[in-house]
């Protein structure tokens, strides 16, 4: 069993719905046990900035899974919560990605572990630090809450949802 975070994100539609659904079918996924999940937060998009405010958080999981299963599983629980095609880093009824997979470095075609983008982000570093601010990122060798300090993006982020359970 390996501990893994999941960062997930939403902007079109009912966005809360859409993250509850993708929650709830992760916690019934066999192989995967629920441990955490960080509050819900509303972030201004980054990249493609002309569309929707997020929402944005991380779940804490322990799986068997090894990395191209668990990314097929969350392919598929994305299809089942009612993610369609559309442009990349545009709108997205649900966004599932693995942030880290327990102490791993993985990088092939489909997948990068840790993910390439999370040290850079405030939407994943700052709900990763309220459910794991010890966590020490296994390329960067630094823990998040010292890498959510050292942090550029500034990004406004609030507070949306946090009674999970
Ligand atoms: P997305 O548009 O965010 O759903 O991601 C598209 C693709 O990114 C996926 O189909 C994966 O092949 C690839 N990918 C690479 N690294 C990761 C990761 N750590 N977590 C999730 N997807 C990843």
């Amino acid at each position: 069993m390996c501990t893994v975070y999941i960062g997930f994100g939403s902007n079109i539609d009912d966005r809360l719905a859409y993250i509850q659904n993708a929650i709830h079918a992760l916690s019934e996924t066999e192989g995967i046990t629920l441990q955490k999940v960080s509050s819900v937060y509303q972030t201004d998009p980054v990249g493609y900035e002309a569309q929707a405010e997020f929402l944005n958080g991380v779940a804490a999981i322990q799986t068997n899974l090894p990395p191209p299963s668990l990314l097929r599983t969350l392919k598929d629980i994305e299809t089942l919560v009612g993610r369609q095609h559309r442009i990349r880093w545009g709108p997205r009824e649900i966004d599932l990605d693995i942030l880290i997979y327990g102490d791993l470095c993985l990088q092939t075609e489909r997948l990068v572990i840790p993910h390439p983008e999370m040290h850079l982000r405030h939407f994943v570093l700052a709900p990763l630090a309220e459910i794991a601010p010890d966590l020490v990122h296994p390329v960067l060798k630094a823990s998040v809450q010292t890498l959510l300090a050292c942090l550029d993006d500034r990004s406004a982020l609030k507070c949306f949802y946090s009674r999970w359970f």
